[in-house]
């Protein structure tokens, strides 16, 4: 049985269903085990008696469910969403996906540029905060429909709905100006960054990570090519490099967001 109380009105509500079922219980028991005469001098202490004990056992234990579900809704929060930003983390993007999506899909994939300058420069702190209103600036410039989500990072992830490619690489582009056109607040300062965006269509839900993938190379050309930009995926442009070259370009750029690693 998986018994949820969500509020102190269904601890009370418990308490009550429960002492009520111990009274009558009470009641029903006397008749089966005590003679006649005995029934009728027991019922009401019996009753009170069964009242008394069931009611504050049953608050308690009530509490005691209340106490779960808080702690499991504060885990499902903490699994679901990501502590810094707020948004999808990783596990609850691909919960998400699993429901009812309106086709067609576009994925982008976002990372900010040279954001390991701004840690250098001003500090973790303000790179957190960097990157709280970096993420804000990204979920107020998507539909409400849109799965917004951190993989890495300062890498995020983004399921567009109704929208094929041409839709996704203008979502893209205007969350490359937005992100462009507003400066940073970090320590009283207005602080300019840019992000690369890589875009795809995403064609079969089943293959999504195969369309993370490809949009996280577009984000590795659009990176090569200066940064601030968008690139569509291009699967002639756009080849996955092999183990040796992608040893070798580790300096230059992150590898591709693995879609089975935790981040
Ligand atoms: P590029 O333009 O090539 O993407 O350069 P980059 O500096 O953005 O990329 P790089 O991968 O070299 O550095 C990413 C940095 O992001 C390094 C890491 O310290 C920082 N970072 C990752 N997660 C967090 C976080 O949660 N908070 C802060 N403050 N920094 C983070
Ligand atoms: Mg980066
Ligand atoms: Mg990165």
């Amino acid at each position: 049985m998986h018994l949820r109380l969500k509020s102190i009105q269904e601890v009370r509500l418990f308490t009550l269903t429960i002492t009520v079922l111990v009274m009558f219980g009470t009641v029903l028991l006397h008749r089966l085990i005590l003679p006649a005469e005995l029934v009728q001098v027991m019922r009401v202490p019996g009753v009170i008696m069964a009242a008394m004990l069931a009611s504050p056992t049953a608050y308690f234990v009530g509490l005691k469910l209340l106490d779960v579900h808080m702690l499991t809704a504060r885990l499902e929060h903490v699994v679901d969403y990501d502590m810094l930003t707020g948004v999808n983390t990783r596990t609850s993007f691909y919960k998400k996906i699993e429901g009812q999506l309106t086709a067609p899909l576009a994925v982008i994939v976002a990372d900010i540029d040279y954001f390991k300058n701004i840690n250098d420069k001003y500090g973790h702190q303000s790179g957190d905060l960097a990157l709280k209103q970096f993420t804000s600036s990204l979920v107020r410039n998507c539909r409400e429909d849109d799965i917004v989500a951190r993989f890495g990072g300062e890498e995020f992830v983004i399921l567009l709905q109704n929208a094929g490619l041409k839709e996704g690489v203008a979502a893209a582009n205007r969350l490359c100006q937005r992100i462009r056109e507003k400066p940073l607040e970090l320590k009283g300062k207005q602080v300019q960054i840019t992000a690369s965006f890589g875009v795809t269509q995403l064609e079969d839900i089943a293959d999504v990570d195969g369309a993370i993938n490809q949009a996280d190379l577009a984000v590795y050309r659009a990176k090569q090519s200066g940064r601030d930009r968008v690139c569509a995926f291009d699967p002639k442009l756009d080849i996955a490099p092999t183990p040796v070259v992608a040893a070798a370009q580790a300096n230059t750029y992150p590898r591709p967001i693995s879609a089975s690693s935790n981040g």
